[in-house]
């Protein structure tokens, strides 16, 4: 047999074995990365042909032609968005098992990385990334109102709202999150405690060097029955939202009196959550026309004073 292809297939010639000690580390780098390249090809297989991303969990479903759709997807659509079959709903067992343990050790990229989001880990580690990353998507804060259905990269909302002037931002006096600010009337003759429609004013963004970290923002609001309510919803993941308090100091503009004001002392909301939620959850203000009509200046309703901080997190788990 010639000598080369016996060298090649690891087996010396006269008794001389191949050096282990150099050739070694050499195949075990060829083999990592024709094992990486494989099992990053096996994960595009599974991408799913609506959101794009591999999915990090099963079940993962299929049309009859075995088309795969992610859970995520899978609800938000009536037929393949491959093949047009309607039965959309067969699991595809193969691929849940090919997932599991292909994501146990490849590293996958974070699902924002087309709004410019560089990470990369395994999933296991990549979720928690994920909830908080600074890429992920947000709604505007002026689409609770309905004024605005922006949606886009957290790292540009800021700029969106200034830009799109979706809502009024305050900044800090530092060195505390300590915001104030006044709401004010309708212009004119016309004033909003004749209104029987609900009033939304714009959210107020609520910027410092700590609330940047939380992007929380203030909404002020008349429902059509003359109830007023004042709340501080925040785009933070819930692990956060739950150690961040909120003071909401309501007054007369100008006035340091300590008559006539109305605080508020406690949780923040999420961004996501609807006013029914908040409603229940009890997490604002709320005040009748009589109570804020006290505060009116001419123009100008109320002032306020909003104090944001961060608590300690007391619902974790001790170890
Ligand atoms: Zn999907
Ligand atoms: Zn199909
Ligand atoms: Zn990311
Ligand atoms: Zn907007």
């Amino acid at each position: 047999m010639d000598e080369d292809i016996l060298s090649n297939l690891g087996l010396g010639v006269d008794g001389a074995e191949p050096d282990q000690e150099d050739t070694q580390p050499q195949d075990t780098i060829d083999i990592d990365n024709t094992e990486r390249k494989r099992k990053i090809e096996q994960l595009e297989w599974m991408e799913c042909p609506i959101c794009l991303d591999t999915p990090r969990s099963g079940p993962i479903y299929s049309c009859r032609k075995g088309h795969i759709i992610c859970k995520e997807c899978q609800p938000k659509v009536t037929q393949c968005p491959t093949c047009r079959d309607k039965h959309i709903d067969c699991r595809s067992i193969i691929a849940e098992k090919l997932l599991e343990s292909t994501l146990k050790d490849t590293p996958v990229s974070c699902k924002y990385r087309s709004s410019g989001c560089n990470s990369e880990d395994l999933v296991i580690n990549l979720e928690s990334h994920e909830i908080s990353c600074m890429f992920r998507s947000v709604r505007c804060p002026a689409f609770h109102r309905g004024a605005c259905s922006w949606l886009g990269p957290l790292n540009k909302l800021i700029q969106h709202v200034i830009l799109k002037k979706c809502a009024q931002v305050v900044k800090a006096k530092p060195p505390y999150s300590y915001f104030v600010s006044t709401i004010g009337d309708f212009a004119q003759d016309q004033t909003v405690f004749s209104k029987n429609t609900a009033t939304h004013w714009k959210p107020v963004m609520l910027i410092s060097q700590e609330a940047l970290k939380y992007f929380c923002y203030a909404i002020f609001y008349r429902d059509a029955q003359g109830y007023w309510f004042a709340y501080v919803r925040s785009i933070s993941p819930p692990s956060t939202m739950n150690t961040l308090r909120v003071e909401i100091r309501i007054k007369k503009s100008g006035s340091n009196e300590d008559c006539d004001t109305y605080v508020y002392n406690g949780r923040v909301s999420s961004s996501d959550a609807s006013e029914q939620e908040i409603r229940d959850s009890g997490n604002y203000l709320m005040m009748r026309d009589g109570q804020v009509k006290k505060f009116m200046m001419e123009k100008t309703i109320m002032e306020y004073n909003i104090t944001l901080k961060q608590i300690e997190d007391t619902t974790q788990p001790l170890n």
